[in-house]
């Protein structure tokens, strides 16, 4: 029987099966349009209020506060373009990261060809933006700053309280992507004093396709989607229930086993590392040693390419990742580990392993097995591995 083991949580999540219990109704029993007025389209309603007070409560926001979106690149597309749009009276300098998800990034260079003035802020070899590299950039001119929470790639923590505190100061917008951090992390959206967070549900073992934008009270934000009155007039288009739903539970879930989950996999994940570090020379854990979330592990392997081993893996039915998932079927090479000061000759051979709530122990020696083979085999036939021996 061919085995198959997950290392890809970070891509994606399975459904928790209490998450798929709550949704299967909101199919084919309580399948009105929460929109309409009579009483199917009332009871989906319901069950859509019920869903978002379920995400506000795991962040410490107002239902009010919840814009339910298609998912996290919907929601960052939104909150950079409605939020600059909405103020751009005010100044045209924006800031990020070099190291955001592609959704923010590709946006905030959309925004650049339209004249704004973009400053994309280093890290250091860690992952971590400097808190004294923005201070220097922030100016009269600045309406928005964009700093993921967590990383996606490498897991780590960026200094959030302190980067929010000091752009709030200034008065000016402050929005956070925290789709990886959410469920790992405890996020007190009143405490970080954030103007706009982005969510997502399939990372914390919810359904694809849904994710959600919170925007603080009294906040000025352009629609992206324009059309019927759905979410308080903010986001038309017919809100898919069932998945509201689904997020909604997956939420709650993850706020009330956080720290089970965090524990279980972390313990997972520093196993995977001692166990890598005893059977294979040669290796380097990319991202913050300390400061990083528990499910993650970057790996960069002397000599031989990202791509082979994550397709050698595949053929021993492991699911790995060449470090962005989100851009894995093109090979472009990662943009955070360059960011980070990584040398060239190791950004592509580069695997990310991702834990899930599921993985065993078991598997991971199962991984560790085929790995130690498929890197031997690979350093073998490496014409790198060759000119250093001769080399020395
Ligand atoms: C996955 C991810 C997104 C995109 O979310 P989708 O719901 O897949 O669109 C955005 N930001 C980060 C950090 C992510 O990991």
């Amino acid at each position: 029987m061919e085995r198959k083991v997950f290392l890809d949580s970070a891509s994606t999540t399975y459904v928790n099966a209490e998450v798929l219990q709550e949704m299967l109704p909101v199919f084919d029993t309580v399948y009105g349009n929460a929109n309409s007025l009579h009483n199917f389209g009332r009871a989906a309603n319901e069950l859509l209020d019920k869903a978002r007070d379920r995400v506000a409560k795991a962040i410490n926001a107002k239902a009010s506060e919840i814009y339910f979106t298609s998912g996290g690149t919907e929601a960052n597309n939104w909150a950079i373009k409605g939020l600059v749009y909405a103020n751009n009276l005010k100044g045209n300098h924006i800031i990020t990261s070099q190291i955001e998800h592609d959704s923010v990034l590709e946006t905030f260079k959309e925004l650049e060809h339209e004249g704004f003035r973009v400053t994309y802020l280093p890290v250091d070899k860690n992952g971590i933006v400097n808190l004294a590299n923005l201070m220097h950039v922030l100016s009269s001119n600045t309406i928005l700053v964009s700093i993921m929470t967590a990383n996606n790639e490498v897991g780590t923590i960026q200094h959030i309280n302190a980067i929010s505190k000091t752009v709030k100061e200034k008065g000016i917008l402050f929005h956070t992507d925290a789709v990886q951090a959410f469920s790992n992390l405890k996020i007190d959206v009143k405490e970080l004093n954030v103007d706009a967070m982005t969510l997502s549900s399939h990372k914390i073992y919810g359904p694809k396709g849904i994710g959600a934008l919170y925007v603080k009270r009294g906040v000025k934000i352009k629609n992206l989607l324009i059309g019927g009155s759905q979410e308080f007039s903010k986001r038309a288009g017919t809100v898919n229930v069932p998945a509201a739903v689904g997020f909604g539970k997956a939420a709650e879930l993850a706020i009330r086993d956080m720290k089970a989950t965090n524990d279980k996999t972390k313990n997972l994940r520093d196993y995977f590392i001692r166990e890598l570090k005893n059977h294979i020379t040669g290796i380097h854990i990319n991202g913050h040693p300390i400061q990083r979330l528990p499910h993650i592990a970057n790996v960069s392997f002397d000599y031989i390419d990202g791509e082979s081993i994550m397709l050698m893996l595949d053929l021993d039915g492991i699911a790995v990742s060449t470090g962005a998932a989100c851009s894995s079927g093109d090979t472009k090479e990662s943009h955070v580990l360059r960011a980070m000061g990584v040398p060239t000759e190791l950004i592509k051979n580069t695997i990310r392993f991702s834990f899930t709530k599921r993985t065993t122990k078991e598997e991971i020696n199962y991984v560790i097995e085929k790995l130690e083979v498929i890197v031997k085999k690979l350093r073998d036939i490496s014409p790198l591995t060759k000119r250093i021996k001769k080399e020395r």
